[in-house]
């Protein structure tokens, strides 16, 4: 809406457990969106909630015998190290329920006041009858949205009504807020609106979350705010197709959970799950197994390999035959992401474009010079793709000059002493392989 610039917020976490690999894919989808957003010149203004009270949260603060902050702080944690760990950059802010209950209740007295929530026995409900347009985002029919909130436990004039303000109740214990009809604590929907409103303003770019928050979180989301203000809530929704196992959800309730624990401790990195997560575009459903996440692994090896390759082949002279160039390969990267992130095809174009390179190394027409324009593309790519964390390492001049030492040895036959000058090497980390192109060192 503001040229140059994009507010984007992303449903967070509930933060009562370890979150789940299918949790992690809706963030790194949006992690994906905000690095080309900004490698696209845009400012990106990202705001993440936490969920620190629902249900869920109440229920496990209960049972592992902890106040319900001590309980969610540690999940909220696990989660930040999730995040890490998946080279997932920090959004502008991640905003806590528990620390936006004011911005709610006004929200909701902003929405009875408009006669869009009404009180009933156990809490604040919003009136769906009441609100235009509700179910067109996600195209619910009145029937299937009925089915769907019956299972709700709260007896509601109209089943489609949903809770802003719940009143406490005994299990709630000691979880509870003043609010002008009483004490009780916020439901989950109500949340996004306020806190979205508050840092992003009252109309904002994108909304991003996983498939399942369409409906009713989504619809419920634009209910509230647009309800209040009169205005368009979101420009854009975005929304993350769900990862599978065997042809179902991933899901805590069907038992079929995978976290990032249990990819560490087959001995995989984070970042092969991520470039797993890239290889399926995130409108589809992915079916994930640990063998698709192997032939990701051995993928993320080889590129940290190749691109340690071709940083060493930059800082070596060596003639170029023929001028090599990837804008080619460059365009189709960028039209690859500008439609709507096509991370697959933009992968492949990735792919590509070193294996051009490669052809032209195996030909011998690629000299330093192509080897720089390939280490700027890998690192261009790598800015979104955030997959290769090859670190440009160097070696001390001495250590250059013992290496050209032992290549002149080597070339006299001396082959003993020449080898005397790898171990020493080998001491300090420096590993060297005997290329057409004179020896390579990697360091360790
Ligand atoms: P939660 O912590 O349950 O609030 O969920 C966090 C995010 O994960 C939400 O955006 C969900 O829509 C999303 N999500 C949940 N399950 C899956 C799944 N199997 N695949 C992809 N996203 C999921
Ligand atoms: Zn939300």
């Amino acid at each position: 809406m503001k040229p140059g610039h994009v507010r984007t917020y992303a449903c967070g976490p509930t933060v009562y457990d370890y979150p789940h690999i299918g949790n992690l894919r809706s963030f790194v989808f949006s992690d994906i969106l905000r690095r080309w957003l900004a490698h696209s010149g845009f400012k990106v203004k990202q705001i993440m909630n936490i969920t620190d009270v629902d249900d869920k949260t109440i229920k496990g603060s209960q049972s592992a015998g902890l106040p319900l902050s001590e309980f969610t702080r540690k999940y909220e944690n696990i989660f930040f190290s999730c995040l890490q760990n998946l080279n997932i950059k920090p959004a502008a802010k991640y905003t806590r329920a528990t620390e936006h209950i004011s911005e709610m209740l006004s929200l909701i007295e902003k929405l009875m006041k408009k006669g869009l929530a009404y009180k009933a026995a156990d809490g604040i409900y919003f009136d769906i009858s009441k609100f235009r347009g509700y179910g067109k985002l996600s195209g619910v029919l009145a029937e299937k949205s009925m089915s769907r909130i019956a299972s709700d436990e709260y007896d509601k004039e109209h089943v489609q009504d949903f809770a802003l303000w719940k009143f406490w109740k005994p299990a709630d214990g000691k979880v509870f807020w003043q609010s002008p009809w009483g004490k009780g604590r916020p439901g989950w929907h109500i949340e996004c609106s306020a806190m979205s409103m508050k840092y992003l303003g009252k109309s904002l770019d994108i909304h991003t979350g996983g498939t399942d928050l369409k409906f009713p979180h989504h619809e419920n989301e634009i209910a509230q705010s647009t309800g209040a203000t009169g205005k368009k809530f979101v420009n854009y929704w975005l929304h993350c197709e769900h990862l599978m196992v065997e042809g179902r959800k991933m899901a805590k309730s069907l038992g079929n959970i995978i976290t990032l624990n249990d990819v560490n401790q087959k001995g995989i990195s984070p970042l092969s799950l991520r470039y797993l997560l890239l290889t399926s575009h995130y409108r589809s459903q992915m079916n994930f197994t640990f063998e698709s996440l192997q032939h990701s692994s051995e993928t993320v090896e080889k590129l940290n390999d190749f691109y340690s390759k071709v940083h060493w082949l930059s800082q070596i002279r060596i003639r170029d035959k023929v001028v090599f160039g990837v804008k080619e390969y460059e365009n189709l990267f960028k039209h690859h992401l500008d439609n709507d992130l096509d991370t697959v095809n933009a992968l492949a174009a990735v792919h590509n474009a070193i294996s051009d390179f490669n052809k032209a190394l195996d030909k011998g027409t690629a000299g330093s010079r192509a080897a720089k324009v390939m280490l700027d593309f890998l690192q261009k790519v790598n800015s979104v793709l955030a997959v290769i964390t090859e670190k440009e390492k160097r070696i001390t001049s001495g250590e250059k000059k013992l290496i050209s030492k032992r290549e002149k040895l080597r070339k006299l036959k001396k082959f003993r002493e020449a080898d005397l000058i790898r171990e020493q090497l080998h001491k300090k980390k420096i590993i060297l392989e005997d290329t057409p192109y004179g020896p390579r060192w990697k360091k360790a």
